[in-house]
């Protein structure tokens, strides 16, 4: 009897091991599909922020251009002139 009992539960511990391996399996490839769609979809962002249009809505871009303090150089007030594309559809602004 006792003998009966350690191979079920051999059997048991087999059959968790197996199932925890498949799982451990899925779950690696799910982790590697998930990592090539982020970046295809940021090489697909990339390429529309390129092409100026809006990786979100796809309207077009606009951009936004300010002016930035730079203290002063050789005594003149220095500025420098900074730009960023932004989208007047969506909230969408570059980084
Ligand atoms: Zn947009």
């Amino acid at each position: 009897m006792r003998h009966n009992l350690d191979k079920y539960e051999a059997e048991v511990n087999h059959l968790q091991n197996q199932t925890l391996n498949d799982l451990l399996q899925d779950l690696k490839e799910l982790h590697y599909g998930l990592r090539n769609i982020k970046k295809e979809r940021d090489e697909v962002s990339e390429a529309l922020i390129a092409t100026n249009m809006c990786p979100k809505c796809l309207h077009a871009l606009t951009i936004e251009t300010w002016m930035e303090d730079r203290g002063e150089c050789f005594g003149s007030p220095a500025t420098e002139t900074l730009a960023h594309k932004v989208c007047l559809f969506c909230d969408w602004e570059e980084d």
